[in-house]
């Protein structure tokens, strides 16, 4: 938990000397509380108030860093429980499994397809982040070969999973200095995967059985020098992970320091559709990682939706810029839609006008990022701010017909808009979903 403005004022010399830029030790404190200051801008602290505070203010969540370069996805850090009560910060990254099992061209042809599973949502480009190489052979040998391919074709860093620790070594030297994410299955060869994490300057992941196996488990891989740990609570029905790693997020969050590491989950259900869902409630529940054989489009869609959802800031919507956009190669008789700003309102327009094939205006007006009906009730999207976005964006001057197309949804604005644009106004389908059949068959202007 981060301290108090009171708890760390505790701390402070309390002269008031202003030497900081605050006019006191308490006024100090509370921006310090906030993050809005850091501790060396008071020249005067001791050290030993310095190591408490310092200790003390440290994230509760261990930040892990996972691959190089482009590949590089930090997990961890999390500050809160509920997502409302600040944000997410580090989306929980999606890991497809590959098992070495496979033959090198099937592995390499899998590794590639992993590679490209990506998407562009709300404006967003959101993918897989890990190719997760299981050493189900049980054999050093194809478990290095396949480390190898699956991160050359893939692009993307890498999990490498073995119940051995020998064979974790290899597997981590043929592809050195990507700084995969070692997942070591079997408890009793933790400290010995430890030693391998530390000379390969790697995470490691480790499975306990049950959560008091798993404290003691991180105070030994500590003593080996390691601290970037993610953690498995050994679980592997759904409800018993989910289970085990609240009560861990709840414990790291009290500052119980041997469980402050992110989480690592997998999907066990054989049912494809079932594989989709565990791993949404992984992402929504606390993984830092969740490894799955779910590879397919429509599989990972609803879950990396459900990622971008939680760990947006839930006091920021989502929001495009608000102006005029052309959507295909519009001309002065194409049609000139109006929508707001959040972002789900106008790629839904976006996506049903690309999908009509005709060419249209999209103007989107400036509502602070929300919907249709929220700016309508709470007067953000009304005929004065619709208007003066039409002005702003002279749409004049890209069309000829001076007609407005207006969601179904606020069809009461029509009357107020004509008054205040001297536009015509025409009442557009109510759910964007509508608007292929509108453009092609009731739009003329
Ligand atoms: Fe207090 Fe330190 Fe600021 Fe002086 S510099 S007012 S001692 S916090």
């Amino acid at each position: 938990m981060a301290l108090t403005g009171i708890e760390i004022y505790k701390q402070l010399p309390k002269t008031n000397c202003k030497d900081c830029g605050f006019p006191t030790c308490l006024a100090f404190a509370m921006k310090m509380a906030t993050k809005q200051v850091s501790l060396d801008k008071c020249p005067h602290v001791t050290e030993a108030a310095k190591a408490a505070l310092e200790s003390a203010s440290r994230p509760p969540i261990q930040l892990v860093v996972i691959g190089t370069g482009e590949a590089e996805i930090k997990i961890g850090n999390e500050t809160q429980l509920y997502r409302h009560e600040e944000k997410f910060h580090r989306p929980t990254a999606v890991a497809i499994r590959v098992s070495d099992t496979l033959d090198e061209s099937a592995l390499a042809a899998r590794a590639e397809a992993i590679g490209k599973l990506a998407f562009e949502r709300v404006g967003v480009k959101i993918g897989v982040n890990f190719v997760a190489v299981d050493n189900a052979s049980g054999d050093a040998g194809r478990f290095q070969q396949a480390a190898k391919v699956a991160a050359a074709k893939s692009g993307l860093a890498c999990v490498l999973m073995s119940s051995k620790a020998d064979n974790l070594q290899k597997a981590a030297a043929a592809i050195s200095g990507q700084r995969p994410l070692l997942y070591i299955s079997d408890p009793a060869q933790a400290e010995a995967a430890a030693r391998v994490a530390k000379d390969e300057n790697c995470p490691l992941a480790i499975r306990g059985d049950g959560l008091e196996s798993l404290a003691e488990l991180t105070g030994k891989i500590n003593a080996r020098g390691v601290e970037q740990i993610v953690l498995d609570p050994g679980t592997r029905r759904l409800k018993d992970t989910l289970e085990a790693m609240t009560k861990i997020r709840r414990l790291s969050l009290k500052n119980f320091r041997p469980l402050g590491y992110p989480l690592i989950a997998f999907t066990t259900a054989a049912d494809p559709t079932m594989q989709a869902v565990e791993a949404s409630i992984y992402v929504a529940k606390y993984a830092g990682v969740v490894v799955t054989d779910a590879s397919e489009k429509w599989q990972l869609l609803p879950v990396l939706t459900t990622r971008q959802d939680i760990y947006t800031d839930p006091q920021k919507p989502v929001a495009v810029e608000p102006k005029l956009y052309a959507v295909g190669e519009v001309g002065p008789k194409s049609p000139l839609l109006v929508t707001t700003n959040f972002s789900l309102s106008y790629y839904s327009v976006e996506g049903e006008v690309e999908s009509s094939r005709v060419p249209a205006y999209i103007l989107s007006v400036d509502t602070e990022g929300t919907s249709v009906l929220t700016a309508w009730a709470s007067d953000k999207f009304n005929a004065e701010t619709i208007t003066k976005a039409m002005k702003k964006a002279e749409v004049e001057t890209k069309v000829a017909h001076r007609t407005l197309v207006i969601p179904g949804f606020v069809a009461v604005l029509s009357a107020g808009i004509e008054d205040e644009s001297g536009w015509s106004v025409q009442i557009g389908p109510k759910e964007a979903s509508g608007l292929p059949g509108y453009l092609k068959k009731q739009w003329k202007a």
